[in-house]
């Protein structure tokens, strides 16, 4: 269905469910509720994925550090939810990676509280065959090759796994719309209207024009905008949710590839990690209170400086110099009220049943994502049934052969984005790289725009190929996007 078909629907049909916010959270929650049968409209105010879920460390993880702060059953559902996205539901996006964790000599952890910890994190993990362990301080090189060594007693050594965040929101959204919702993004729900006690309609800005969508439930999944959201419903409505600000990183890598991510213990329970990832090493991340419009995060020279310290501790200064730096972006964490250091806060989802029916929820893990929309669901009696399945999402399926003429690390690329339907991308035109840099293909960019609803270069360049986070979005190639899809210059 094109953007004019959505928007007809839309405006003319009652919906079951009208979810605000397509982050990995809302995204899902369409896509669960339309596979029961319902009708479902998905509507951003943004890009799909544009804000917190395309902010992340890009780790689908136990939670190492949530073992600090004791929350075991955090860390087990998110074990079990690793496994599942791993093995079934997007084994394209989501691939295994071994995390190295030197202990240094007045570190804040002894090589024995780590052994420990990393013993019960394996014990609640799925990953039999590669127990979490101490390997010796010189075998730390073999996994991560410039890793800091002097000092170094010990290295521990796990399993955890990472993915292309905006990429899985993606899927999502396009197994929600194949499995029948209304999708639509740039559209923010700038009102909501009630009758007899109970939401009916939201107003959607569309840039085409406002529209009213009916619907019979509603579901604020808008993350750092929780409240705003919460606050078209009760103008009264009492905040649910603090914000933190987490900056991150990418950097043209140095040497050797890695075969390992580097987790660096940080005090006051914090972790700094440097992962491999997408062909560059992605830095971060800061923790610091935000307050004020979340539309208006950024990533001032203090984040950078603190991300770039941080690595420090574990990594030589020529490989985190500042002139590899290659793209820089800050998400907000929705975490629950309490008070004290946000990085002590609980990571778990907060939720909440608004005076007019409508069920608000932030927070939580990308790794946990499918667990908390089925329990916002569960809040709705329409939906009280829904069970999550392992299906695969859309590109899910068997990775198909190679064609001959498309290159080794092209088509690596493309599997990974696309999956098993990478050959529906490369069916179009323009196989040759967008920049001699990076395995981007211009067909990509076509595909983004048919298939992928992108309506700007930004949606292109920085969430449905990999342009932006390699540096190598330059205005001409900006310009050639625009030209080439038709879309407004950038
Ligand atoms: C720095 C950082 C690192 C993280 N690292 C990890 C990690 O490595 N692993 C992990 O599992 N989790 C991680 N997380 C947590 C994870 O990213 C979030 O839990 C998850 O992305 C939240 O998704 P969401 O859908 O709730 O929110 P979002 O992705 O923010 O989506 C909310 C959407 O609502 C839309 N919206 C807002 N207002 C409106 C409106 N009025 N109308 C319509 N739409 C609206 C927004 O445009 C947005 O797209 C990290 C978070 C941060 C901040």
């Amino acid at each position: 269905m094109n953007r004019a078909e959505t928007l007809e629907r839309l405006r003319s049909q009652r919906f079951d469910l009208l979810v605000v916010g397509a982050g990995i959270i809302g995204s899902r929650i369409a896509y669960e509720a339309a596979r029961e049968g319902a009708q479902v409209a998905l509507v951003d105010a943004g890009d799909f994925g544009a804000a917190t879920s395309s902010a992340s460390s890009k780790l689908i993880h136990g939670g190492l550090r949530y073992l600090e702060m004791g929350d075991l059953k955090l860390v087990r559902e998110a074990h079990l939810e690793r496994r599942a996205l791993l093995d079934r539901v997007a084994p394209h996006l989501v691939r295994p990676l071994p995390f190295v964790v030197p202990v240094y000599r007045g570190g804040p952890h002894r090589a024995s509280a780590i052994a420990a910890g990393l013993f019960l994190y394996s014990a609640l993990s799925g990953f039999r065959r590669s127990r979490g362990r101490l390997i010796a301080a010189d075998r730390a090189p073999d996994w991560v090759p410039p890793v800091r060594t002097s000092g170094m007693r010990w290295a521990g050594f796990y399993m955890d796994a990472q993915t292309h965040d905006s990429r899985l929101v993606l899927a999502t959204v396009t197994g929600a719309a194949r499995a029948g919702a209304a999708v639509l993004n740039h559209s923010p729900v700038v009102a909501l209207e009630a009758l007899d006690g109970r939401l009916a309609a939201a107003e959607v800005a569309a840039p085409e024009g406002a529209i009213s969508v009916r619907a019979d439930h509603f579901i604020n999944a808008a993350g750092p905008w929780v409240d705003a959201v919460r606050r078209l419903e009760d103008p009264a409505a009492a905040p649910i949710a603090r914000l933190s600000k987490g900056v991150h990183l990418t950097l043209e890598p140095l040497g050797p590839p890695w075969a390992a991510a580097l987790t660096v213990m940080l005090s006051g329970g914090r972790v700094s990690f440097a992962v491999p990832w997408e062909g560059m090493l992605l830095l971060g991340t800061t923790d610091t209170d935000y307050e004020g419009d979340p539309g208006a995060v950024s990533v001032t020279e203090a984040d950078v400086a603190e991300v770039l310290d941080e690595a420090s501790i574990g990594l030589p200064p020529e490989v985190i110099a500042r002139d590899r730096i290659r793209y820089r972006f800050a998400g907000l964490r929705a975490l629950p009220l309490t008070g004290g250091a946000s990085s002590a806060a609980p990571r778990e989802e907060v939720m909440r049943v608004g005076p007019l029916g409508m069920v608000s929820v932030a927070g939580g893990k990308l790794t946990t994502h499918r667990r908390i929309a089925t329990k916002v669901l569960w809040r709705l009696d329409r939906f009280r049934s829904v069970r999550f399945g392992d299906e695969p999402l859309p590109g899910g399926g068997p990775p198909p052969a190679r064609p001959a003429s498309i290159e080794p690390d092209v088509w690596e690329h493309l599997v990974h984005l696309y999956g098993s339907e990478a050959p529906d991308v490369v069916a179009r035109d323009g196989l040759e790289r967008v920049h001699p840099g990076g395995p981007d293909v211009w067909a990509q960019a076509a595909h983004a725009v048919a298939s992928e609803w992108a309506l700007t270069v930004d949606d292109v360049v920085r969430r449905r190929t990999t342009l932006e986070i390699r540096g190598l979005a330059t205005p001409e190639v900006r310009r050639e996007i625009a030209r080439r899809c038709n879309l407004a210059p950038p």
